[in-house]
């Protein structure tokens, strides 16, 4: 095995984390408070550095420093880092655990140093007992962790370094397999340069957790409406372009519901604005229950709302349109009653775009309105005039 010098190996690890915690601590002052556990990310990686920089003195500074301090400062980093990534998926950091395996490893640790001196009890001990940390780190981001590529890739690195501390912690306790800390074994080698990537890896995939995080909260904010969270008017059309097209390649029903609340200014007037904005969000979240997975709900405007409903025909339509109209009707007692006019449009072969479904279901709401509110209207099929415009829909039966 070439020559490699393993205190330069950590040292120059430290260094590249040190670095990584810089950029942990400007994402932590720069990214949205309510990404929580970031800060802990930062302190920990901070922490850590300061404790590869003891173990790399081995030998140069007492015992004391290079194995007891380091180890303290090494189980605290390990200790913030998991409660980060707790804290990161709304978890409450479990303390409790942190500091029980904390307490029995430095325990192991300082008798193995102090009374029973044993280089490889200790490498066994730290071995074994750090995993624990990384495993229930993993099994956080396991759980809570959104699907997709950054977090399996914090997954498969945090299993890597498990993989490298239980195989540096067992083989310490086969007869022939130790060796001292810095000492130029295969064994020490591979766990010397494998452990401080690993750890520099990790840094990377939190930088990559916090800044997908707020890439989902940005997507999240562009794309719904900060009052009711249904989606915007520019959500829901890219929404509907996308049915559409969908609609059309299968030869599938699609139809569109247009809402729009009756007399809503005369609420503001009679009990404010605010409690204007609760009727909005209540009147939503009833919509919201009566619609299923894969029916979308948007707000248009103002009091207006849109519903789009895949795979429904008139019919079917209308009796969503029904039970929305119903349960708007009923409303919750303590907000003021509040009723519903509502258009009901289907897709139709000559639609050239999704204005024309749009305006045939705004044209039916109009006549809703027109006909006393509170009442479903449905346009009829082919009311399309030649050159885009629409004509009356007509009334339901
Ligand atoms: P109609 O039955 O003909 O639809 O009458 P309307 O009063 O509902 O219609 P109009 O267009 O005259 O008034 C709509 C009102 O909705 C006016 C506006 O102040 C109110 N509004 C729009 N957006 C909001 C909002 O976010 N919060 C509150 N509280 N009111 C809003
Ligand atoms: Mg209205
Ligand atoms: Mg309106």
């Amino acid at each position: 095995m070439p020559h490699i010098d393993l205190r330069t190996v950590i040292l120059l690890a430290g260094f590249m984390t040190a670095l990584m915690a810089v950029v942990l601590f400007f994402v932590t002052r720069s990214f949205p408070q309510r990404i929580r556990g970031i800060g802990h990310w930062a302190g920990g990686t901070l922490v850590g550095v300061f404790s590869g920089l003891l173990f790399g003195l081995r030998g140069l500074i007492p015992d004391a420093l290079s194995v007891l301090l380091a180890s303290l400062l090494l189980y605290t980093a390990l200790s913030l880092w998991l409660s980060g990534t707790e804290l990161f998926y709304q978890r409450q950091p479990s303390w409790r655990f942190q500091a029980l395996v904390s307490g029995v490893g430095l325990g192991l640790l300082t008798w193995f140093l102090l009374v029973q001196p044993d280089t490889n009890a200790r490498l066994a001990v730290a071995g074994l007992s750090l995993p624990l940390f990384y495993g229930r780190q993993l099994l956080v981001v396991f759980r809570y962790g959104r699907p997709g590529f950054i977090s399996r890739f914090f997954c498969l690195v945090l299993l890597a370094q498990i993989g490298v501390l239980l195989l540096r912690g067992s083989s310490a306790l086969v007869p022939g397999l130790g060796s001292d800390f810095l000492e130029q074994t295969p064994i020490q080698v591979v766990y010397l340069t494998a452990y401080p990537i690993c750890t520099l890896m990790i840094t990377v995939g939190y930088v990559l957790l916090a800044t997908d995080r707020l890439r989902g909260e940005l997507e999240y904010l562009s794309s719904h409406d900060s009052l009711t969270q249904i989606l915007n008017r520019r959500a829901f059309v890219e929404v509907c372009e996308w049915e559409m097209a969908r609609a059309r390649r299968h030869g599938r029903a699609l139809c569109l519901l247009m809402l729009d609340l009756d007399f809503f200014k005369k609420i503001n007037d009679t009990y404010g604005h605010q409690a204007g904005d609760l009727v909005l969000q209540g009147f939503v979240q009833r919509v919201g229950a009566v619609l299923r997975r894969g029916e979308h709900f948007g707000r248009y405007g103002g009091e207006e709302f849109v519903v789009l409903l895949p795979d429904a025909d008139l019919e079917q339509a209308r009796q969503v349109a029904e039970r929305i109209r119903l349960t708007t009707a009923e409303g919750p007692a303590q907000l003021p009653p509040v009723t519903v006019s509502i258009g009901v449009a289907a897709l139709e072969a000559a639609d050239t775009n999704l204005d024309c479904l749009l305006s045939r279901a705004d044209n039916a709401m109009y006549l809703a309105k027109a006909n006393g509110r509170n009442r479903i209207e449905v346009a009829a099929a082919g009311t399309r005039e030649e050159g885009g415009g629409v004509s009356p829909a007509a009334p339901a039966p």
